[in-house]
């Protein structure tokens, strides 16, 4: 069986279960170790994420670009997060603030009770919701709108996590946590940002670091 990037397409040589788990195990390598994320990872096929031209690429531990200046999260990344924000159980309402293409969103999904997803960028927005369905994904509830808000009238939620990085830990995203929740975040300006999670105990957020990341920006308003 041919394993040649570029075969193609839908050539095997992107989509074959064994380029597949060459991810699984590096990802493993580094320390991901819920089966059930390493299954989203084997399972979700990442190359319908991203142009047809990048698809030989989309099983390489890396972000690519997904137009307007954004990028897919790289899966090592997506799997922290994953793990980081479900902690082994299913947590029944999480918001993720930055939809972008919808991979994490669709890794995240059935792990989860019910998913919500804020995207500032409308026409990301609408190809991610296709995807999605297309998936036979239906957890989900999408919102054009400014994650900086949250999305209060859905709040609290068990867990929130952050595809974009703000300089600061936004107050407002950790006014919609339950108690025991966490918002898992990367935190700071680019080229210098950490992975953090914080967890809600009563009026106090306990922090962890969880390692140094690259992400674009949070931004605000809509576009
Ligand atoms: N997990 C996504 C990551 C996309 S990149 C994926 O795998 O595709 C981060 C996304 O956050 C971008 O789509 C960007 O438009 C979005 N974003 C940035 N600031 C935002 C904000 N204030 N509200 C909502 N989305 C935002």
């Amino acid at each position: 069986m041919s394993e040649r990037p570029g075969g193609g397409a839908n050539g095997i040589g992107m989509t074959s279960a064994r380029t597949r788990e060459r991810l699984v195990q590096r990802l493993t390598e580094q320390g991901i170790r819920d089966p059930r994320v390493l299954d989203r990872i084997r399972n979700v096929p990442r190359h319908l994420f991203v142009d047809e031209a990048l698809g030989s690429r989309a099983y390489e531990d890396t972000a690519l670009p997904i137009g307007h200046g954004q990028t897919i999260s790289q899966p090592y990344v997506v799997a922290r997060m994953t793990e980081a924000a479900t902690l082994g159980g299913t947590p029944a309402k999480v918001l993720e603030i930055g939809t972008g293409c919808g991979y994490q969103t669709a890794v995240l999904a059935p792990l989860v009770g019910r998913l919500y997803s804020v995207e500032r960028i409308a026409g990301l927005l609408t190809r991610a919701k296709e995807r999605l369905r297309e998936l036979g994904i239906r957890n989900v509830r999408f919102k054009h709108g400014d994650g900086n808000l949250g999305w209060p009238s859905q709040s609290p939620f068990d867990a929130i996590l952050l595809a974009a990085a703000p300089h600061a830990v936004p107050q407002q995203l950790l006014a919609q946590l339950v108690e025991g929740g966490r918002l898992i975040a990367p935190i700071g300006p680019e080229g210098r940002q950490e992975l953090l999670r914080l967890t809600r105990r009563g009026d106090q957020f306990v922090r962890e670091r969880l390692g140094f990341v690259s992400f674009v920006p949070l931004l605000g308003g809509v576009a």
